[in-house]
């Protein structure tokens, strides 16, 4: 399947024409704003495609990865997180693929938190969580961290991660990332029917003991296979119910209107803490207050993660095009971004992209 885009030619300086996107009606407010009335303020900035897992749910094991030249170098990671700064984004999620393996992270997580906003997180798998890594990240303004786990059991996380990482791995660096001081550390698993949903409670008594928030994502159609079908989804109604027989919840509601996730905290206060967060996006989609832009490694402006469009902003940044010039390309694709995921909708196409070649 091919990426479909709608083409508006731009005149490039070094041959061939970039793709680019129509002119947006409000550019002149220096906004990152949407046709349906949204703000960005929220960047996912992709640093690779690229990982050492292959997570049944996300990656095929003979994935083909975008080839080194075609990443973003730091200068060019940096100048667009920049651009989205200026116009008006305050968190951005440094992601992938793993970002772990990409060996200048911590000069990439420098460059952003240089930026000033408020927020620099990381997404990750937790497998490179070493104590002289984790410091090197706090060392470059490193504040939040997002770590995957997706079972404590050591033969079904090796099932579902197609690893040789183990879940006590992967807890050791969640321990010395919460000692070091990294706030909120969460973590993030996929529920998939039939994988791993009896991992829903133990995974929950993990968050308790941890004193972190374990947040459940539904299984969304972002899978290299294409082999998502709605009868793998385990819904958000469902884990809450089996979490809340075992250890009863308080809903919380959302923590601000566009978070993706529903909080809910544990009804007994946890001794160590902890909280469970359901990402929903299958059963309650949350696309209406939707303020997230992604940016992919080899430098697409990817609005929405269902795009079946992106726009790439790579060509211009290796043109010598002005700050100015970057910024309205930036503004122009926004613009673009597509009322919802569209999922349930009848004719629902998958993209051609999965998630670790978008950034989660
Ligand atoms: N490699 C890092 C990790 O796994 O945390 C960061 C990138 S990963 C693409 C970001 C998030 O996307 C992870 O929490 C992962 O579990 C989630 N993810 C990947 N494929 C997914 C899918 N098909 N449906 C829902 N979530 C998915
Ligand atoms: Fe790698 Fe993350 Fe995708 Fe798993 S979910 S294969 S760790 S990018």
């Amino acid at each position: 399947m091919g990426l479909a885009l709608t083409v508006l030619p731009r005149a490039g300086r070094s041959g061939g024409p970039p793709q680019a996107p129509p002119i947006s009606p409000r550019r002149g407010e220096r906004r990152l704003v949407d046709s349906h009335g949204r703000t960005i303020r929220d960047l996912r900035l992709s640093i690779t495609d690229r990982c050492n897992f292959r997570c049944v749910y996300c990656m095929e094991p003979d994935v083909r990865f975008l080839p080194r030249e075609g990443l973003l170098t730091v200068d060019e990671l940096i100048r667009v997180a920049r651009a989205c700064v200026s116009l008006g984004a305050q968190k951005i999620r440094i992601t992938g693929g793993e970002p772990a393996v990409r060996p200048e992270l911590p000069e990439i997580i420098a460059g952003v938190a240089a930026l000033g906003v408020a927020d620099v997180a990381l997404t990750t798998n937790g497998s490179i969580m070493d104590a002289r890594t984790l410091a090197a990240w706090r060392e470059a303004g490193l504040t939040r961290i997002t770590i995957s786990i997706d079972s404590l059991d050591p033969g079904a996380f090796a099932r579902v991660t197609r690893s040789r990482t183990t879940p006590r791995d992967v807890i050791d660096g969640v321990r010395r990332a919460v000692a070091m001081g990294f706030h909120p550390v969460k973590l993030n698993a996929v529920i998939v029917r039939g994988l791993n949903e009896d991992q829903v409670v133990p995974l929950a008594a993990l968050a308790r003991d941890l004193g972190v928030e374990m947040r459940y994502i539904e299984f969304m159609p972002l899978d290299s296979a294409h082999a998502w079908d709605r009868s793998r989804v385990v819904p958000a109604a469902e884990i809450a119910a089996a979490i809340d027989r075992v250890y009863p919840l308080v809903p919380l509601g959302r923590h601000d209107v566009s978070s993706t996730a529903l909080d809910y905290a544990f009804a007994d206060g946890a001794p160590g803490g902890g909280r469970i967060g359901l990402i929903a996006p299958v059963t309650r989609p949350f696309c209406g207050a939707c303020s997230r832009l992604r940016i992919t490694a080899d430098g697409k402006v990817r609005p929405c993660l269902f795009s079946t469009r992106e726009w790439d902003l790579r060509p211009l940044l290796r043109d010598g095009c002005g700050d100015t010039e970057i910024e309205d390309f930036l503004l122009d694709a926004t613009w673009t971004k597509q009322a919802g995921h569209g999922i349930s909708a009848a004719g629902f196409e998958q993209p051609a992209r999965p998630m670790s070649a978008i950034g989660g």
